[in-house]
């Protein structure tokens, strides 16, 4: 069977119309996986909404690159000049959570069944936040990198949104040239910019990738 594809851009952007003309300001939860990523998120986004930029990242490791990182996104949130407030909001580092999640899948190279579940995993713990707090809408910066399946993230996000009772704001946020702004983003802010995904076994395929190309040469 041919699925066609939902292009999930303009599906948001039909959401920031009907904002716009209702001249109303939702509060969003943002979960955001580094500060990287959030950059161009919060640029585009903070025009409509006032954020809560949400850190729940169970899956990085090691420890050292979990602070950097944390540490990496508020440093941003203080620095960017933004339309609207954006706070932050850290998660709780339950590694444990993430290992018992990926059982049986860490052999999987990235973009597999295991990170399907590890989106799963950050965006079922931000639709459970978003909803404790009493958010309008809540969504991921994760749909921005190239290598992650904006399809699969918009699902798994509305599916968990009807549940928790706040909406999942869909996105594709690669699109319109936002992954190049990104770049263009992190340069200018002289940001950390990590090579591999976050988990140790996205550390490893890495590592082994880059041996595979040294052996080549
Ligand atoms: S590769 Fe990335 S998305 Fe996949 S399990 Fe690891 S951290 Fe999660």
């Amino acid at each position: 069977m041919n699925v066609q594809k939902i292009n999930y851009q303009k599906e948001m952007e039909k959401i920031l119309d009907e904002l716009q003309r209702e001249e109303r300001v939702p509060r969003l939860l943002l979960h955001s996986c580094c500060a990287p990523c959030s950059s161009y998120v919060l640029e585009y986004l903070s025009e409509y909404f006032d954020i809560t930029v949400f850190y729940y990242n169970p899956n990085i490791y090691p420890e050292s690159e979990y602070e950097k990182r944390i540490e990496e996104q508020q440093e941003l949130i203080r620095r960017m000049e933004l339309k609207h407030p954006v706070s932050f909001l850290g998660g709780a580092y339950e590694k444990e959570r993430f290992y018992e999640m990926a059982k049986g899948m860490e052999h999987l190279r990235e973009g597999g069944a295991r990170c399907m579940k590890c989106y799963e995993l950050r965006l079922s713990e931000a639709a459970e936040e978003a909803r404790k707090g009493g958010y309008d809408y809540f969504t991921t910066t994760l749909s921005i990198s190239p290598l992650k399946n904006a399809q699969k993230l918009n699902e798994i996000g509305s599916r968990l949104g009807e549940k928790a009772g706040v909406p999942y704001l869909v996105s594709d946020f690669k699109k319109k040239n936002g992954y190049k702004r990104s770049t263009e983003l992190s340069a200018e802010y002289g940001l950390y910019r990590q090579d591999y995904c976050g988990c140790e076994f996205s550390m490893a395929q890495r590592e082994r990738e880059k041996k595979e190309k040294e052996a080549k040469k």
